[in-house]
């Protein structure tokens, strides 16, 4: 049994306090490798930003679960490193499917987890949560639960159609639960394609708007929970530069439409405190691959193209926590 605390990692309950005060989100970002580590500590310290690291189950196939919980622990050494005086960052299990993955994680170091049953009809979500936050809140680890669906694939998350949370439900699953935050299902979505070309209006350069997200929704979860913690998932911008300038180097994105900047930052000022992006870092590290080996067939060493891939991810992450999620300036 290893405690977070040892780790110098923190749960999220004083970071999520501060920011529904303060009406910014905290920016949840997955990673998988050294580069994407670097990009965030590296982005978050000059931003100065708190951060979720967030380890799905796919980082955990690809990568390892001991390795990545080995990197978040160097990442807090890194982040001193870099001149951050106390960092603020949380190591999140990203969409835990059962109480023995949840408690796996809290066991080698974890401090927040998610447990996602939302798949479930609502008397197993709520026992399934509930159990998990008994063992989590044990060991002062925090727990961010589901109602309602995503649409969209992200790993081995995915669903056709997305289901909307019902508000009338909410207030009952947090206090069944005890849960610390609550993702709901608004009309966000994993993945790069986050809505049918047929659910949009085109541009007169062709580029598709999406519909808006369901603001009525989230204001009436708002009222039941009034300053409780709230996640939205599956809310990358998928930038039309990026997907733009991997098409251009031989890439293949059709169809690709992502949240507005100005809904998610709309969103940032309520109750919602933490923003999972996963697919934008995805675009801006392949759109610097591509740009590097079509424009240098020769280059082969991978600190060449993984470098760059890096530092486009950093400057990434500094928009989002100064432009989009209004993070910056909240860590020492
Ligand atoms: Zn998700």
């Amino acid at each position: 049994m290893i405690s977070y605390k040892d780790l110098g990692l923190v749960n999220t309950k004083e970071m999520f306090a501060k920011a529904v005060k303060g009406g910014y989100a905290i920016p949840a970002y997955n990673f998988n490798n050294m580069e994407q580590m670097q990009a965030i500590i590296q982005a978050c310290v000059e931003t100065k930003s708190p951060v979720i690291l967030q380890v799905s189950s796919g980082a955990r196939k690809y990568a390892n679960q001991t390795l990545l919980r080995y990197m978040a622990q160097g990442a807090v050494e890194y982040a001193k490193e870099l001149g951050c005086k106390k960092p603020e960052i949380v190591l999140h299990l990203d969409h835990g499917d059962s109480f023995e993955l949840c408690k796996s994680c809290i066991d080698m170091g974890f401090s927040s987890v998610m447990i996602d049953g939302s798949h479930l009809p609502y008397d197993e979500n709520v026992a399934l949560t509930k159990k998990v936050v008994e063992y989590a809140h044990a060991h002062d680890v925090s727990v961010e639960g589901e109602l309602g669906v995503l649409a969209g694939v992200e790993d081995d998350v995915s669903s056709e159609v997305s289901h909307y949370t019902k508000p009338e439900e909410v207030q009952d699953f947090v206090s069944k639960t005890g849960c610390d935050s609550l993702a709901i299902s608004i009309g966000t979505s994993h993945g790069r394609q986050k809505f049918k070309p047929e659910q949009c209006t085109k541009t007169a350069d062709g580029v598709l708007i999406p519909p808006p997200l369901a603001f009525d929704i989230l204001a009436e979860i708002e009222k039941k929970l009034p300053g409780f913690p709230i996640v939205l998932h599956g809310s990358s911008s998928v930038p039309v530069e990026y997907v733009k300038m991997v098409e251009k180097f031989g890439g293949k994105l059709s169809d690709s439409v992502g949240i507005p900047e100005e809904q998610l930052r709309k969103a940032a000022k309520s109750a919602v405190c933490k923003i999972n992006i996963d697919s934008d870092g995805r675009l801006a590290m392949t759109a610097a691959v591509r740009k590097i080996f079509a424009e240098q067939p020769e280059e082969f060493d991978p600190r060449k193209y993984l470098g760059p891939a890096r530092d486009e991810l950093k400057k990434l992450y500094m928009h989002k926590n100064k432009e989009v999620l209004g993070s910056a300036g909240h860590m020492e």
